[in-house]
């Protein structure tokens, strides 16, 4: 896959594996945004999904519903089990993610590793919006991978060598929508209480639980071996 660009990869993963792939989007990413514009030129029934923790910002609510009105897309949205976010509440309280990184991650591991391994049981493979200059964790990220920790499903990467002046052009170009909290300082969105914005220069995900240690903050979904991790997602 190497030397292919995204939109021939992605061709070729839906050609392949459609209805049994399905782009993880977080809808606080732009490069999730990208690759769905990108899918649905290719195949207007792609299939996207959002794990909705429960803690998302206003802002990515409202662009998932900007997204329905624009492709006339059903995003799938999956949430984590009623019965387990009550449990863990009730046990740690609304805010454990503050308290230690094992609290963040099992709020990130009842939240979305739970519903996300759920959701994939009835999938082959996936599309994600990694890139190797977001952080020096994912500097060696390949285009297509097998996710041996999210069972086994294969993974592409088509916007692994793309920079994030490369995203956010083809956002204009093409005025895919995204999520309004860019404009304010956050490369990257995820849960409400666990980003921030970012001060200039800084690395673009240096707002994901600012509190933790850079090596602490990779996600469950993209490193195997950190089976309670949050996800980058
Ligand atoms: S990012 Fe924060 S609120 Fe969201 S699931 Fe992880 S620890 Fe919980």
């Amino acid at each position: 896959m190497e030397p292919l660009n995204a939109e021939k990869i992605l061709t070729i993963a839906i050609k392949k594996y459609h209805p049994r792939l399905a782009l993880a989007a977080s809808f606080g990413a732009p490069e999730g945004m990208v690759l769905l514009d990108m899918m649905h030129r290719i195949e207007p029934g792609a299939r996207v999904f959002v794990l909705d923790t429960g803690r998302l910002h206003p802002a990515t609510h409202d662009l998932i519903d900007r997204v329905r009105d624009r492709y006339g897309k059903a995003v799938e949205v999956v949430f984590p089990r009623a019965a387990e976010v009550e449990y863990m509440v009730g046990e740690h309280g609304m805010n454990l993610f503050y308290k230690s990184v094992e609290s963040r991650k099992h709020c990130c591991r009842i939240r979305k590793v739970e519903p996300l391994r759920r959701y994939f049981a009835d999938l082959d493979a996936y599309v994600s919006g990694l890139r190797r200059d977001q952080n020096l964790n994912r500097q060696s990220t390949p285009k297509l991978e097998m996710d041996v920790g999210n069972g086994g499903l294969l993974k592409f990467n088509p916007l692994a060598d793309w920079s994030r002046d490369r995203v956010m052009d083809y956002v204009g170009e093409h005025r895919v929508p995204v999520n309004s909290l860019h404009a304010k300082g956050f490369p990257s969105v995820g849960c409400e209480p666990c980003s921030r914005a970012v001060r200039p220069g800084e690395d673009e995900r240096s707002g994901r639980w600012w509190w933790e240690s850079e090596s602490q903050k990779e996600c469950g979904i993209h490193t195997p071996d950190d089976q309670e991790g949050g996800l980058g997602i």
